[in-house]
């Protein structure tokens, strides 16, 4: 299973609105297969499909980065029902390297979505899975983490992450 290349901040699909997944076909098994792999290898707790330049509703979620085959979560257009509370805490995403700020998430949530057979799943989660549920949905939504940052924060990391851009 080959591990796929992740895309960084500045690349127009973090951007885009992902298209909803409307087949469970062999493409999205192999995707689902890939990021996965992906995912571990990074290593990371939680992958988009955008995040692999692959405009789909697609997320892949591993709290244990594989220690746990259990935690493993990949669910196929997933959405919040219900989100509730609050909470701050330090983050960071795979897509915008060596940057980590406190950002404030729902501190439930709600979320469903169907696994790779198609069946629907629902997983009410809080701590550090909802966070991890949050970003990644924000990311099918085009949305990045340091979107939810204070102007100020944004603007000065936004300039960060264009000079080392331009510095290769
Ligand atoms: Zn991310």
């Amino acid at each position: 299973m080959p591990v796929l290349t992740i895309v960084k901040y500045g690349n127009p699909v973090l951007a885009k609105k992902a298209e909803p997944v409307r087949e469970i076909n062999d493409e999205i098994l192999e995707l689902a297969r890939n990021m996965v792999e992906t995912m571990h290898a990074a290593p990371g707790v939680g992958l988009a499909a955008p995040q692999v330049n692959v405009s789909k509703r697609l997320i892949t979620v591993d709290l244990s980065v594989g220690e746990r085959p259990d935690d493993l979560i990949v669910l196929v257009n997933p959405e919040f029902l219900e989100t509730g509370g609050e909470s701050i805490l330090e983050e960071g995403c795979l897509s915008v390297p060596g940057i980590q700020e406190k950002v404030k998430r729902p501190a439930r949530v709600l979320v469903r979505g169907t696994d790779l057979q198609g069946k629907e799943k629902t997983f009410e989660a809080e701590g550090l899975l909802a966070r991890v549920f949050c970003h990644e949905i924000d990311h099918i939504n085009g949305r990045l983490f340091i979107e939810n940052l204070s102007p100020l924060k944004r603007t000065l990391i936004k300039k960060k992450l264009k000079k080392e851009q331009l510095a290769g």
